[in-house]
């Protein structure tokens, strides 16, 4: 390598002629593809644009390395102008040191940023190859936007692994998200009141819930009947297959809600009859 005559060289540098523009890790080139700390690209792109509205320009640095004062490989780095020729250099943090060039904190400050989101992306990857080796590749952010499933896959990220229990309930909620909705229950307009007293109603289950008291657990079911009004009712328990979509009949005694004359109350629901699983059949 030819002697250098540079103004930066080490022993003609004169630190009082430089000002500092930023602090940035020049990271390996394989991390730019995958959105590596973006605040340290957004950092490179704000010093590139300070130099270029400045007229400033980058040395030509013919000495090898990133350091503009040593020529070692420094990957982070303090960029300074050369305010006389507004010549822009990198300083690697240890040369900044030994010369007293820019400021330590903030060196500090930039290498915990960094190697902080070293270890995010070291854990990312574990996490992927995790998630494929318990065959629940899908568990990937972004797959779902499902809370569970989300909030998986960053304890995954966080702490490299997961339980047996914890990979069985993300494969179920993993195929529960991937399956098909099933149709909507079509709901018709009613063309007549909600009757009252003791009537047989035939319609189709709206949905059905669990509600408890203290003195048990009771399922309740929505029913809305072929003239449209709907009868919430408890499930009589020969109605204990009738899930969403069945068709269904049974006899209760029908009380009108005061709030909406489509909507009745039913008790002593008895002699339920399954018509048919599905309104289609
Ligand atoms: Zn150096």
């Amino acid at each position: 390598m030819a002697t250098r005559t540079d103004i930066h060289r080490p022993s003609a540098i004169k630190v009082e002629d430089y000002q500092s523009i930023g602090y940035v890790y020049l990271w390996p080139a394989q991390y730019d593809d995958i959105g590596f700390a973006q605040w340290n690209r957004d950092e490179r792109e704000r010093i590139e644009e300070q130099v270029q509205a400045n007229g400033w320009h980058w040395s030509n640095h013919e000495h090898g390395g990133t350091c503009g004062i040593c020529g070692a490989t420094a990957r982070f780095v303090g960029v300074f102008v050369h305010v006389p020729t507004g010549e822009v250099i990198y300083v690697g943090h240890e040369c900044a040191e030994s010369v007293e060039m820019g400021n330590g904190d903030a060196f500090r400050t930039l290498m915990k940023r960094i190697h902080a989101a070293q270890e995010r992306h070291r854990n990312i990857a574990n996490a992927r190859t995790q998630s494929v080796a318990y065959g629940i590749p899908a568990l990937e952010c972004g797959q779902f936007s499902h809370d569970i499933l989300r909030d998986m896959w960053g304890k995954l990220v966080q702490y490299g692994s997961l339980s047996d229990k914890q990979i069985a309930f993300a494969s179920r909620l993993i195929a529960e998200a991937k399956a098909p909705k099933a149709a909507p229950v079509a709901e018709s307009v009613p063309t007549e009141d909600a009757p009252e007293g003791r009537t047989i109603v035939t319609g189709t289950v709206l949905g059905k819930k669990t509600v408890e008291s203290p003195y048990g657990d009771t399922v309740k079911m929505l029913v809305q009947s072929e003239a449209g009004w709907k009868v919430w009712s408890t499930l009589p328990a020969s109605l204990s297959e009738a899930s969403k979509g069945a068709r269904v009949q049974f006899t209760a005694t029908l009380k009108r809600s005061d709030k909406d004359r489509y909507f009745a109350y039913a008790s002593r629901p008895t002699m339920g009859k399954m018509l048919s699983l599905d309104p289609a059949i």
